[in-house]
């Protein structure tokens, strides 16, 4: 009898790969187990079993494996059914899905770059003789490829070598230099509380009168506490008072004065995981027993609770009794580099048990969780994740928890498989037999609607915690302010007022603009040009912290002109504005006052999210100005005011979801105003104060702008009414690209008549010098999503025989919103 393996490579093949294993080989190799085997003429990939039968391949001959790399599956039986499903609903390969899902370190090849990790010391005495040669080799180079382990060791076999050098910490697989982020502690002090009273302050200031300087700390200390009511800094004191950190420290350790950590004040300590829950308030317990009365007849419930309803303390609970039950918990959320405070607020009352599963993190963390759940370890019960730790070996999940389910960054866009992380999730949940909550204050309009039609529970939680108000929210007329020259810069009167009594009253000030850079578009003034970026069709934004032209989709860059291109003028001007602008204005407003900057370009480096989070909650910033990284459901204290600059350029964006987010963007960024005792104010400038968006936004009117967008939704056939599948076709030859997608959209209109749109070119029809053509496919709700994609897949097939349109790259986007 021959064997023959089927494994899954971690590359875009349509079909599985066989193999030829041997009798002994076929009796240990189990469903989910890695193998090492060749590919191509002369490269490695670590695959997964797929499935073992005696039926030889008919158009090639099998080569042998490698061998098996492991002694047990790494993944499961249901991980491996998710993933098909995954495959199959959005019509990628498996070997994509594997890609996605397995941390690097699982999936050595030959193009995989390994190098020696320099904060090891090993004994020589402790390396076997395989591994001992690679490590001799890494001292006189500095990185190998798999390929040239393979002509050191004189041996094919080396993947199971090196898997062990980097499990013992000796090596590095390239792209893994990432570090945890340590969040720099400021130290404040206060009055001890023994000295509070009139009496005891007087006593004291006796008693310190034969210590002049720590007297002149104490006296300095209240003119602080006094003229502002915010924490006074350490350094602060010490600079005031003109004494030196000595003084105040003898004045701490003598009791008098008590030093502390925003942060620590607030997260009391570091997750040991013992901390009390906190006690629901009357609306929060309603909403838990409506949540676990709802999953006794359904799987999924939405959770509809406005800005600081106290959500997370909900989920909390619900936690709780999961793992009482002994199950595990995968709490989804938008983008894990936002969420240091919420991981820390777990690790409050779970301790150990939360592993936050990262793509930031290094490779050693995540083969660490995956094999925590492997091993069903007390340690990965809860898992905090992006959309990604979607794919991790979960062996008996309770619930899932999808944190502001309304968030497109659930939605994976590029590269395959182009999963939408919450859609994914029901179904995982499904698989296990466990429940699913989707929650947010702004609900997606497809989640929404699955609720009204009863396909989910509903919960709604209408009230904030601590009954503080929702904040006031004013609209400012742009062109009224302009009229009456009641503008500075890009600052009505009005916004300029409340910034002013916000930041007298020592309260924090968050400024949303939704662009990045100084001045979106550079224009001459004489004729009209503006500066394009050579291989996008868009114009290049200026950035005036380094004087320079940019291109935000490519990268491209060129210092900023003297002149116009086209006519020589020197008459550049500049249009639109935005965060950087808005950061320089607020400088000359405000100069005494400190203003710090949130977007990709502050953000991209290491940590760069944390530290700018960290400083503005320990309120060493005044002013935030930042792009919509500021929605994503950050907890700030002593915010009071937030200031939308422009909601037109959301409003007008092409798509059919502008409104929906826009609505969604601007209630979430107003729910950061207010969020303790006072109640936030927001103002939004805007050119159209009448827009219903706007309108609905300011007296919080969800259900109004759901039905109106929904009427829309009807009208044009959009999700979630109609489906949609979009095809997009690349291509650096213009004529190619139209060639191919009329070629394609005809095929297609044979089958699905008037409900294909296009093709069309994208309002940016250049990326990266390769042209762009899109396909909207719409599927109306009768019709079959299985037939509607085997029809597109043989038209497909099709098109990848014309010789001519090979070299056209399609993309099948399923559910593309
Ligand atoms: P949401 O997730 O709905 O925006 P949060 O769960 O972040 O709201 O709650 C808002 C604030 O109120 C948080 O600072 C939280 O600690 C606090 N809070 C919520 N519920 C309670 C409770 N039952 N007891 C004490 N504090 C609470
Ligand atoms: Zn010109
Ligand atoms: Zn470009």
């Amino acid at each position: 009898m021959t064997y023959f393996l089927d494994v899954i490579l971690p590359i875009p093949l349509q079909k599985a790969f066989t193999y030829h294993i041997t009798a002994a080989e076929a009796q240990f190799l189990k469903l989910g187990m890695r193998v090492a085997v060749p590919f191509g003429k002369s490269k490695i990939y670590t695959a997964l079993a797929y499935n073992i039968h005696n039926t030889a391949p008919t158009s090639y001959e099998a080569k042998t494996i490698h061998q098996i790399l492991d002694d047990r599956p790494v993944v499961s039986e249901i991980q491996l059914k998710h993933w098909e499903w995954i495959a199959n609903y959005y019509m990628c390969s498996l070997g994509e899905v594997m890609r996605a899902a397995m941390p690097n370190a699982f999936i050595l090849e030959s193009e995989t770059i390994i190098s020696k990790n320099e904060q090891i010391e090993i004994k020589d005495s402790e390396l076997k003789d395989d591994e001992f040669l690679i490590y001799e080799a890494l001292n006189y180079q500095s990185s190998l490829k798999i390929q040239d382990v393979v002509s050191i060791l004189d041996k094919k076999r080396v993947l199971p070598v090196i898997k062990n050098l980097v499990e013992k910490g000796v090596l590095h697989l390239q792209e893994e230099l990432y570090e945890k982020y340590q969040p720099k502690l400021v130290r404040y002090v206060k009055l001890h509380n023994n000295h509070k009273s009139e009496e005891k302050l007087q006593e004291l200031l006796e008693i310190l009168s034969r210590a002049p300087k720590q007297r002149e700390v104490i006296l300095v200390l209240f003119a602080l506490e006094a003229s502002d009511n915010k924490p006074i800094k350490v350094s602060e004191l010490v600079e005031r008072s003109g004494t030196s950190s000595a003084i105040v420290k003898a004045l701490i350790d003598k009791g008098i004065l008590e030093e502390y950590h925003i942060q620590a004040d607030r997260i009391q300590f570091e997750g040991d995981g013992d901390a009390d829950s906190k006690t629901l308030n009357e609306a929060q317990r309603q909403a838990f027993k409506e949540i676990e009365t709802t999953f006794q007849s359904k799987s999924v419930a939405l959770l509809h609770g406005v800005t600081s309803s106290g959500k997370t303390e909900i989920y909390v609970q619900l936690i709780q009794k999961q793992l009482a039950q002994g199950k595990q918990i995968l709490y989804l959320l938008p983008e894990i580099a936002l969420t240091t405070q919420l991981v820390h607020r777990l690790q409050n009352y779970f301790g150990d048990k939360v592993a936050v599963f990262h793509s930031r993190y290094s490779g050693n963390e995540r083969v660490e969780v995956w094999n925590n759940m492997l091993n069903n370890s007390e340690k990965a019960q809860v898992i905090i994740g992006a959309r990604s730790a979607l794919l991790l070996p979960f062996n008996n999940l309770g619930l899932i928890i999808v944190d502001e389910e309304h968030e497109q960054s659930y939605k994976q866009f590029d590269p395959a498989p182009r999963y939408h992380a919450r859609d994914a999730a029901i179904v995982l949940a499904n698989m296990h037999m466990a429940k699913t909550l989707l929650g947010s204050a702004t609900p997606s309009l497809e989640s929404y609607f699955n609720a009204s039609q009863g396909k989910y529970g509903f919960i709604e939680l209408n009230t904030r915690y601590n009954n503080v108000l929702m904040p006031d929210i004013e609209l400012v007329d742009l062109a009224d302010k302009y009229k009456r020259k009641r503008m500075k810069g890009h600052f009505s009167d009005r916004l300029i007022e409340e910034m002013t009594d916000t930041l007298e009253q020592g309260f924090q000030i968050i400024l949303f603009q939704n662009r990045r850079g100084f001045s979106p578009i550079v224009e001459c003034t004489t004729c009209g040009n503006s500066p394009q970026c050579p291989n996008c069709d868009v114009s290049l934004t200026y950035h005036q912290y380094r004087d320079q032209l940019r291109c935000h989709y490519c990268g491209y860059n060129s210092a900023m002109l003297k002149s116009c291109q086209a006519c020589g003028s020197h008459t550049l001007d500049t249009k639109g504005f935005g965060t950087e602008q808005i950061e320089e204005e607020v400088k000359v407003l405000f100069p005494e006052k400190k203003v710090a900057r949130m977007d990709l370009d502050t953000t991209r480096g290491k940590f760069g999210f944390e530290k700018i989070i960290n400083s503005f909650e320990q309120r060493e910033v005044d002013i935030l100005v930042g792009t919509q990284m500021l929605t994503k459901g950050l907890d700030f204290r002593h915010v009071k005011l937030v200031g939308i600059m422009n909601a037109d350029n959301l409003l007008n964006f092409p798509d059919f979801r502008a409104h929906e987010r826009s609505y969604q963007l601007m209630a979430q960024v107003s729910g950061r105003a207010g969020r303790t005792d006072i109640r936030g104010k927001v103002l939004i400038q805007t050119y159209n104060p009448h827009h219903n968006i706007l309108q609905q936004v300011s007296t919080n009117s969800f259900k109004e702008m759901y039905s109106e967008q929904m009427n829309d939704r009807y009208n044009y056939k959009y999700p979630p009414i109609y489906r949609l599948i979009k095809i997009t076709f690349k291509h650096k030859d213009y004529n190619r690209v139209n060639l191919a997608a009329d070629w394609y959209a005809k095929s297609l209109r044979q089958v699905f008549k008037a409900n294909v749109l296009g093709p069309e070119f994208p309002a940016i029809s250049r990326i990266r010098n390769l042209y762009n053509k899109n396909i909207l496919v719409k599927i109306p709700q009768k019709q079959s999503l299985a037939k509607t994609k085997e029809a597109i897949k043989k038209i497909d097939n099709s098109f990848n025989a014309v010789k001519d349109f090979r070299s056209v790259r399609v993309i099948i986007n399923v559910d593309n919103y």
